[in-house]
């Protein structure tokens, strides 16, 4: 299932795309049939919908014939706006990103040992179609990553990696907007990583029910039709058990934290000379099964 959040005839919603893909199927007849207060929140329904209930809603959309709306009638919203907390990042997770960048000059030769985590404030997060704001004044080196985005389906602490799978809600797409300059002179990331705008995310959660696990997907990013990215989640250094379960070590994940599990090589910085974002730019993220998410710099 691909859940959405969108705005139609002025209004915030959340549903679910109908098995065609082609249209939205809104969630408040469900709620309504179910006698679930009506949900207008991702991370509601995240926190509320446990698995016999999305068994239900998987029951639903298969037999639905009521009224949908097509997707090009509805502006589509970044599906988790206001994250609970700040996302949790992974740095250096695909071995050709981490040469790319251990291998420039003055750079450590580094590959990690133990996951790279840091941290990205994200309120709010963007949307399919919305615009990333360049800050002209506070950076020079804007800079595009594309990664699969795990969203948290339960609290949990001291996870199994056998048990992972338990604990996610779903995938979606988020590109980790980055200023590089703002990165490289605080010596630490957070700020240079967490400017308005800089979190874009979407187009759809899949839930994990559609996906196998471990999932291994085609990871790409264009940037004005140019491949820049392309890679498979199977080339992460650490796979989504090994991150959720020594995240979750002494440290408990919450149902809607968004875990960002890295990008693979071909980022801006990685060229020679560098390649960052300017005014006017189509950036389109896109991985397998999950959709494109398209923003342009303004
Ligand atoms: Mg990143």
């Amino acid at each position: 299932m691909y859940f959405l959040n969108y705005d139609y005839d002025c209004k915030q919603r959340i549903g679910v795309l109908n098995n065609s893909k082609n249209a939205v199927i809104p969630l408040k007849e469900f709620f309504l049939k179910e006698g679930i207060k009506e949900l207008n929140s991702i991370n509601v329904l995240i926190q509320t919908m446990n698995e016999e209930n999305i068994n239900k809603l998987e029951d639903f959309v298969d037999g639905y014939e009521g009224k949908t709306l097509p997707l090009d009638e509805v502006k589509i919203l970044a599906p988790i706006p206001f994250p609970i907390r700040d996302i949790i990042c992974l740095g250096l997770n695909y071995l050709d990103h981490a040469n790319e960048i251990t291998n420039m000059p003055g750079a450590e030769k580094n590959i990690p040992k133990f996951p790279v985590y840091f941290n990205k404030r994200a309120m709010p997060a963007i949307g399919n179609g919305d615009l990333i704001d360049s800050h002209p004044t506070l950076t020079n080196e804007l800079d595009y990553e594309v990664e699969l985005a795990v969203v948290i389906g339960k609290d949990g602490e001291n996870i199994k990696k056998e048990e992972v799978e338990d604990f996610i809600f779903g995938y979606t797409i988020v590109n980790d907007i980055s200023a590089r300059d703002i990165q490289r002179n605080h010596t630490q990331w957070f700020k240079g990583k967490s400017l308005t705008t800089h979190c874009s995310m979407g187009p759809y959660i899949v839930h994990k029910n559609s996906m196998r696990f471990p999932v291994e997907l085609n990871i790409e990013t264009k940037v004005n039709g140019e491949i820049r990215q392309k890679s498979n989640t199977r080339n992460f250094i650490f796979d989504i058990p090994t991150i959720i379960s020594d995240l979750s070590k002494g440290m408990p994940l919450l149902a809607g934290d968004i875990i960002i599990t890295g990008t693979p090589a071909g980022v801006g910085l990685g060229f020679n000379p560098p390649r960052f974002l300017e005014s006017g730019d189509i950036v389109e993220c896109s991985i397998e099964k999950i959709g494109t998410l398209t923003n342009k710099v303004k």
